[in-house]
């Protein structure tokens, strides 16, 4: 299958090449595999139903920091995280499984810490805990979820399907979860430094909680669901609304122009951007982790939404292909590089 013998390195790929160079080699051949790899989860028929099913994996010192990420808000984010990819299927979620790895550093306290907050989170989602796996682990703490969703057929929501016009709209704000972890850093440097000194968070409350506390918004799944709204793309905010473009472009086969002045950005991201010398619309576009829901929707179903203060339209799909554009306050138009996290690259 794999026959090449020279080495090639990782970072020549980067993550979302590597998983298309390897998906290459598992065609689906089960006719109840109705979606593989390639979205925010597969689809599965079982019997009359669809279940869309998607795993995440989260690795201390890659993707959390047990320094500032208390156990029981990492566990209700790990949950959080793995459901975002069912909602992306505007799909519910119903199950999930949890896989740990474990060292000895951990004690049963910390375990229970750990699982109250998966609790909570199952508990705000309707989501049963049914399995998992738990191991040993040298390389600090794992988790492995993976989360089961229910759809009907006529509303499940692809990453492609946007067409020409359609209106893409984000929900709540971005760029809150990335300025909070900037925060994060700062205290614990200071603290690393200084122990003496007491974090200075008060301030930072929102971006802080949004980064801390993520939140799916399996809300918005149902008031789609209410206004009778079905996408025609969908995905979630977990790399940055510009990685996201070109993800909905890619599979949709169009391009994308946005507007600078619609992107919801929290006053408090944007002073917090602002202090640290950043701009604020940069960080709404290539800050991560914000697990909302961007998707398309066809012009006519603009009077439902327009109301919604949680649903913001932000452009709308073109015609130019690989062109993602976002037009400034300014009149400018620059081409939009999709920045969202890069795993396996050199530095
Ligand atoms: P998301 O950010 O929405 O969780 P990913 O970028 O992680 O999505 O994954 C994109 C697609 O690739 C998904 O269909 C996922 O199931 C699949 N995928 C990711 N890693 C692997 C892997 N190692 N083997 C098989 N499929 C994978
Ligand atoms: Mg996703």
């Amino acid at each position: 299958m794999f026959e090449n013998t020279e080495r090639t390195e990782l970072s020549n790929l980067g993550e979302f090449g590597l998983i298309s160079h390897l998906a290459k080699h598992f065609e689906a051949k089960n006719p109840s595999t109705l979606l593989g790899i390639g979205d925010d989860a597969a689809i599965v028929k079982m019997g009359d139903a669809y279940m869309a099913v998607s795993t995440d994996t989260f690795i201390e010192g890659v993707h959390f920091d047990l320094m500032f990420h208390p156990l029981k808000h990492l566990g209700y984010k790990a949950v959080a995280a793995t459901v975002s990819d069912i909602c992306a299927m505007n799909a519910l979620p119903t199950q999930i499984t949890c896989a740990i790895g474990l060292s000895n550093r951990f004690s049963l306290e910390a375990v229970e810490e750990l699982y109250e907050g998966m609790r909570l989170a199952c508990e705000k989602y309707g989501v049963d805990l049914i399995g998992g796996d738990t191991s040993s682990s040298r390389s600090g703490l794992i988790l492995t979820l993976t989360a089961i969703g229910q759809v009907d057929l006529s509303k499940v929501t692809y990453r492609k399907g946007a067409s020409v016009n359609d209106l893409l709209v984000v929900t709540g704000d971005v760029g809150g979860a990335f300025m909070g972890l900037q925060i994060l850093e700062r205290e614990k440097k200071v603290f690393l430094e200084h122990p003496s000194m007491q974090p200075d968070l008060e301030s930072y409350d929102y971006i802080v909680g949004r980064q801390l506390k993520a939140e799916a918004r399996v809300d918005v799944i149902q008031i789609l669901d209410e206004l009778k709204i079905v996408p025609t793309s969908m995905m979630d905010v977990s790399d940055g609304i510009a990685s996201e473009l070109f993800h909905l472009g890619g599979a949709s086969n169009v391009g994308f122009d946005i507007y600078e002045d619609k992107l919801p950005i929290d006053p408090q991201t944007v002073d917090t951007a602002i202090a640290f010398d950043l701009n604020p619309s940069i960080m709404a576009l290539n800050g991560g982790e914000d697990y909302e829901l961007l998707f398309t929707i066809k012009q006519n179903d603009w009077d439902k939404i327009k109301n919604n203060p949680d649903f913001t339209v932000i452009g709308h799909a073109t015609d130019l292909v690989n062109s993602y554009r976002l037009n400034t306050k300014a009149g400018n138009t620059f081409d939009i590089k999709a920045q969202g996290w890069q795993h396996f690259s050199k530095d």
